[in-house]
């Protein structure tokens, strides 16, 4: 049998090697989506989680001075009422007036329609864990989808190495029945050019051309390829030519 007819019949098992490898590269549109949904979400909780940590250091840090001041004001209360003179009394009168107004800018004041700094902070809290404990919800819900799909994925991966691997035991025993030094020349060209080392040539109405890469061929070079006594490669883009059934 002619050897580039054998070597036709391997590099069509090769293509169909290639067809697996590249299926199971190929993620399912759905899981890839999942996937992608399931990203969003969980960067929505890091975002809220940190926006829900500055507010509690705003809240914290406004506490603390909170009461650093309503210990300052009953230091003074106490220094004002063992003072004696009018004077030193009017002096922590205005301390203690000064340090009222700071507390109520932080604590607010209902009769004067003062909101306050604190209490806006600790709604904030609530709403942002609020927030997150809903995203969480999704997550969860989410997850255990993903899992599935990404179980039947790797389902068909494997799935689809076993046909490789019985379809490469087939492959390679085709091959130990044609010359050695030409399938190492096929396989080497087929690295190269990513895909195919051997090109059937083809009639064209001025004489053959390659059809891998469409170059007219010279008539010595077709001649070649139909005496068939050595491995003739395309001039152009290297493959080599096979002359077809006959
Ligand atoms: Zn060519």
């Amino acid at each position: 049998m002619d050897p580039l007819a054998q070597l036709n019949h391997l590099q069509d098992r090769d293509l169909e090697l290639d067809r697996i490898r590249e299926d199971q590269g190929q993620i399912p549109e759905e899981l890839g989506a999942a996937r992608a949904s399931l990203v969003i979400l969980e960067t929505q909780v890091a975002d809220l989680q940190d926006r829900l940590r500055e507010v509690r250091i705003a809240y914290h840090r406004a506490d603390l001075e909170l009461q650093d001041l309503k210990g300052k004001k009953s230091k003074a209360q106490d220094a004002q009422m063992r003072a004696g003179s009018a004077k030193e009394q009017t002096q922590y009168g205005e301390q203690i007036r000064q340090l009222d107004d700071r507390i109520e800018e932080l604590e607010g004041n209902d009769k004067k329609k003062i909101e306050g700094e604190i209490m806006p902070l600790m709604v904030q809290m609530d709403k942002l864990e609020a927030e997150i404990a809903v995203v969480k919800a999704k997550v969860d819900q989410a997850k255990p989808k993903l899992d599935e799909m990404e179980a039947a994925n790797k389902a068909r991966i494997e799935a689809l190495e076993a046909a490789y691997q019985q379809k490469k035991t087939e492959r390679d025993g085709l091959a130990a029945n044609i010359p050695a030094n030409i399938v190492r020349e096929y396989e080497s060209i087929r690295r190269a050019r990513k895909g195919t080392g051997l090109a059937r040539m083809a009639k064209t109405a001025s004489g053959y051309r390659c059809t891998a890469c469409n170059v007219q061929l010279p008539m010595h070079v077709a001649q070649q390829v139909h005496a068939g006594n050595k491995v003739v490669r395309c001039p152009s883009c290297g493959r080599i030519l096979w002359k077809g059934e006959s």
